[in-house]
């Protein structure tokens, strides 16, 4: 059945085809080759995908754009449309651990030979890229203790050795940060988190402008299976309507929130690239848009005991939640996450202690959030 009425929807129908009639031999043959537009299998790409691409590459400026199940999904697909066996890849240490895993001990099944690197410090990226480079990944803003990274620094580096820069923005995304008008040639986003914003959505984003880089993305994700439910691109979709204001809603408070933090007895350290006296504080000002995120990242006087408490204390409120970017405030405890098969002098190293709480900041009235935050520095006294 079609729509054959004279009006048409406002909002835009979920196509569940994984496949389309094709009028003859030759258009079919020309569908396939790509030689005219159109879907034929839903695999190769379909109308809900495709709407969220294109929503996806506007934002960030890119020319193309693809969408994943996952935001890993997105992440293997540029490990494997970039790189092959004898090629070196330069990985940041402070890349989210399933990243780092990917680029480095599953890089190396593929014959891929990886180095981490404190990637804050350009100078050991420098010693690091030689000539059988082709790609160095780094995080917009880092998780977490939100490291900023100098992406205009690190494409220069990078370029210099015909290798290519790959840049995650999940904890930005394109409301704060658009790498590749900063000098990236890839970016990855986990639509899961910010971009969708709805906490019920699982998708990837791989985006680019160069049509060097993009050369093998395409027969890479449809040979090796990289496909986006329609639903979850519609959902998707519509909760990207909203990026903009949800961020700047959430930037707003976070700022908010972090300044308030900052002036806590019970709290040892307060990370949010926002603050002027953060170190990273002027290279985020050159590289976001004037927001800095939604991450604050707090340090808690007592260790992991006093993280206990706190997080018990603001549970209602405030959910533990190992994931970010939701509509309303949630907290993660590192030491106990992302980070615990990390070594203690890794953790060191990161400054990450069992008193380290990173916070989501929602989109919730910002006196609501430190009346829990409140609740929950008082519990510790
Ligand atoms: C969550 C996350 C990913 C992985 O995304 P999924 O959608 O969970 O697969 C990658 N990078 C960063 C920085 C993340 O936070």
């Amino acid at each position: 059945m079609t729509n054959d009425k004279p009006t048409r929807p406002l909002a835009s129908p979920i196509y569940p085809a994984t496949v389309y009639c094709c009028d003859s031999p030759a258009q079919a043959s020309r569908l396939l080759a790509g030689e005219v537009e159109g879907f034929i299998y839903s695999r190769d790409g379909h109308p809900n995908a495709q709407q969220l691409a294109d929503q996806c590459a506007e934002l960030h400026g890119a020319r193309f754009a693809t969408i994943t199940g996952s935001g890993m999904a997105a992440l293997s697909l540029a490990l494997l449309s970039q790189l092959q066996s004898g090629d070196h890849v330069v990985v940041s240490h402070q890349l989210y651990g399933r990243s780092l895993a990917l680029f480095t001990s599953e890089a190396e099944r593929l014959g891929i030979t990886a180095t981490q690197v404190d990637s804050g410090d350009l100078s050991s990226v420098r010693a690091a890229v030689h000539e059988a480079t082709r790609l160095v990944v780094v995080e917009t803003i880092a998780n977490p203790m939100l490291n900023v990274a100098d992406i205009v620094g690190l494409s220069e580096i990078v370029h210099s050795q015909q290798a290519r820069l790959l840049v995650d923005n999940t904890f930005a995304s394109p409301a704060i940060c658009r790498p590749l008008s900063l000098g990236a040639d890839l970016v990855v986003e986990s639509i899961t988190k910010v971009m969708n914003g709805h906490s019920d959505v699982m998708l990837g984003l791989l985006c680019a402008s160069s049509e060097d880089a993009w050369d093998r993305v395409p027969g890479t994700q449809t040979t090796w299976g990289y496909f986006a439910s329609p639903m979850d691109c519609w959902l998707a979709s519509r909760g990207m309507a909203t990026l903009g204001l949800r961020v700047e809603r959430a930037a707003a408070n976070a700022e908010e929130v972090a300044r308030w933090l900052v002036g806590q007895s019970q709290v040892e350290r307060v990370c949010y690239p926002g603050l002027v006296d953060s170190s990273d504080h002027p290279l985020a000002a050159r590289q976001l848009s004037g927001l800095f995120g939604n991450m604050v990242t707090i340090q808690l006087q007592g260790g992991l005991a006093a993280a206990e408490r706190f997080i018990s204390a603001v549970a209602q409120a405030i959910p533990f939640c190992p994931s970010l970017g939701e509509l309303s405030t949630t907290l993660s405890h590192p030491q106990s996450t992302s980070h615990r098969e990390f070594e203690q002098q890794q953790l060191q190293q990161l400054g990450i202690t069992g008193g380290t709480i990173r916070l989501s900041i929602g989109i919730e009235p910002p006196a609501e959030i430190t009346a829990a935050l409140q609740a929950g520095l008082t519990a510790l006294d």
